[in-house]
């Protein structure tokens, strides 16, 4: 890492011991390093293959049954091993570590590979859902994949409301739950800070978080080895891989929080 990076680092840590609420929005750029590609940028599944049909939802409503059993039979022929072997890196256990120190308050992510949980973050919202679990879209009841008692034929049916059960993951054209919607926005409206982790900042409602932040007063500290939009209204930007960058930050914090220690002794 540059010494420039190294005084960024510094200051970015220095940001979040000055700050009263601290939040983060996380795109897919975080779980590259655990061997899980992103959709854009230069290596991304999207910048390679072209952007998927934005009419997903629009098909899955129109024969759920169709839908699943194409899915159903797909998993049973073998999964996707990038997705299932994929474990937490440094970034997803530094920000674990932040909450456990206090020093950062909820995660909302834009991933849906769980690895935040599996790193051991209690406060998270997901905006594109998680895919080992299964939500009703009559009712927004979750379950988790295991819960439930899957056929290859159809759908389940949600015991509360009779609704069709799906994957919690949101498909395109679906309509972002809402209980993630508002849950983040709430905590964008208390945050006086937020971290941006490995998120191109293009896509919303996602992206209004970060603006929220900023709107109120609130400074931002971007994580990206690229720029993004947010770049130029950031306090400090940290141009690296979130797995080298976000557990020297933790570091710094805790040098720093020593040092304060050292003087008031
Ligand atoms: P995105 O638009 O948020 O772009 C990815 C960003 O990550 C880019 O800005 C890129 O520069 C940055 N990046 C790449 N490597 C990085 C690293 N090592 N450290 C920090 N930043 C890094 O996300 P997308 O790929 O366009 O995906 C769109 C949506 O698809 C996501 O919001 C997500 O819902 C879903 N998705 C999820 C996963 C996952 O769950 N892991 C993976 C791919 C896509
Ligand atoms: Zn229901």
């Amino acid at each position: 890492m540059t010494t420039d990076l190294d005084g960024c680092i510094s200051k970015a840590a220095r940001i979040l011991r000055e700050s009263r609420y601290v939040i983060s929005l996380i795109g897919a750029g975080i779980s590259a390093e655990s061997g899980i590609p992103t959709f854009r940028g230069p290596d991304g599944l999207w910048t390679r293959l072209g952007e998927p049909s934005n009419n997903q939802y629009q098909h899955f409503l129109e024969d759920p049954k169709a839908w699943w059993r194409q899915r159903m039979s797909a998993q049973a022929s073998g999964g996707n091993s990038h997705w299932d072997n994929a474990k937490p890196n440094p970034a997803h256990y530094a920000l674990a570590e932040l909450e456990r120190i206090g020093a950062m308050r909820h995660v909302i992510t834009q991933n849906i590979d769980n690895l935040h949980q599996v790193a051991g973050t209690r406060g998270i919202s997901e905006f594109h859902g998680n895919r080992f679990k299964m939500r009703c879209i009559g009712c927004n009841r979750r379950w988790d994949r295991a819960e439930l008692e899957l056929t290859a034929e159809a759908p389940p049916e949600c015991p509360d409301c009779h609704g069709i059960v799906k994957s919690d993951t949101v498909m395109f054209g679906e309509p972002i739950p809402p209980d993630a919607i508002s849950r983040s926005f709430e905590e964008a409206e208390k945050a006086d800070c937020c971290l941006v982790i490995g998120t191109s900042a293009v896509v919303y409602p996602a992206a209004n978080v970060p603006l929220i932040v900023r709107r109120n007063g609130g400074r931002l500290i971007e994580v990206n080895p690229l720029e993004t939009p947010l770049s130029d209204v950031c306090a400090v930007v940290l141009r690296g891989p979130a797995g080298e960058v976000m557990p020297a930050v933790v570091e710094a914090l805790r040098r720093q929080g020593n040092e304060t220690a050292a003087t008031a002794g």
